[in-house]
């Protein structure tokens, strides 16, 4: 089963692109389980799916609303609610189409030791481009640089988010693929170059924290930016180009991931949730039953 930091705001009780959770009634979210019975053509005992009734152990699931796991060889079936599902299609939209990345485009990736990150700056690797990250730890910021191959990586812990952005790119981005918002946000405006472009995916520094923004946006006006946000469930028809364009790069290991995966099924998960949003994941966060 998925956790992932939108979930956040299902636990407020206010009007949003996805639903608040209710008190009393079961969370959902993404999964993959096995069949245990069906009574749908297409589906028989012991296949996998991919479904959107997590946070449970059992579930009665329509059938238009599973999707058969196949996974290529080397692949785990996991992956298709991580890297090659929900999170990955982010990381392909959000920077191929929302940032329209163009040739030379020097990008920023905030969160880049996560799920989202972490695909979007190797996807911007892949196609050649100079790519800066942002992360957590000292672990983090070894993996995304090491073995992602991303040019230059910084903990954001380690001062101010635009000293160590400037630092990592002294001409300034193109480019900024926020997974963050706040400190970060205010940072890439001062970095991005004339006509740059962000694709606002994320904020999740300011999830648990309602004070307000430390930017202002006159830069933006100066700098002909486009801040473009956008909300994954609107690009389903993209799902098959990014399946095509990004599957055959995981299979031969092109693109590598991780995921972190909390044992104990519905009894761990709400702890998993936490720690996600405490950073104790690398990749994707997942809870196995
Ligand atoms: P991640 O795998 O990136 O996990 C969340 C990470 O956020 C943590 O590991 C932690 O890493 C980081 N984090 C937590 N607090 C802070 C903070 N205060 N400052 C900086 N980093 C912090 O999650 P996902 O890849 O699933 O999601 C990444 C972002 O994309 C989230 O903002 C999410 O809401 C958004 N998203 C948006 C979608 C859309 O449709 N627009 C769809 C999917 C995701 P670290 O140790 O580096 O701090």
């Amino acid at each position: 089963m998925s956790v992932d930091p939108y979930m956040r705001g299902r636990m407020k009780d206010v009007k949003s692109y996805s639903p608040p959770w209710q008190i009393g009634a079961p969370c959902d979210g993404a999964a993959i389980g096995e069949v245990v019975a069906s009574k749908v053509d297409g589906f028989a005992e012991g296949d996998l799916v991919q479904h959107g009734l997590g946070w449970r152990e059992v579930s009665v699931v329509k059938g238009q609303h599973a999707l058969k796991v196949v996974a290529p060889e080397g692949v785990p079936e996991s992956a298709f609610i991580g890297v090659l599902g929900m999170p990955g299609l982010t990381a392909y939209v959000g920077l191929l189409d929302i940032a329209q990345l163009r040739e030379g485009d020097v990008v920023f990736v905030s969160g880049a030791a996560g799920a989202v990150g972490s695909l979007a700056g190797q996807i911007a690797k892949l196609k050649g481009h100079t790519v800066i990250g942002s992360a957590g730890s000292p672990e983090k910021v070894a993996w995304v640089k090491d073995e992602l191959g991303f040019d230059a990586v910084f903990d954001y812990h380690d001062g101010k988010v635009s000293k160590l952005l400037r630092e990592a790119a002294p001409d300034g981005i193109d480019v900024y693929f926020d997974n963050v918002g706040g400190e970060h946000f205010a940072a890439a405006i001062h970095a991005l170059r004339l006509r740059g472009r962000a694709a606002l995916c994320g904020a999740i520094s300011s999830y648990n924290d309602d004070s307000p923004a430390p930017f202002q946006l006159m830069q933006a006006i100066g700098k002909r930016l486009q801040l473009r946000g956008f909300i994954i469930t609107d690009h389903a028809d993209r799902r098959q180009a990014f399946i095509d364009e990004v599957g055959p790069w995981v299979a031969d290991g092109r693109v590598k991931f991780r995921e972190t995966i909390v044992e104990g099924g519905i009894e761990a998960a709400p702890h998993a949730f936490i720690d996600l949003l405490r950073g104790g994941n690398t990749g994707k966060m997942l809870v196995r039953f």
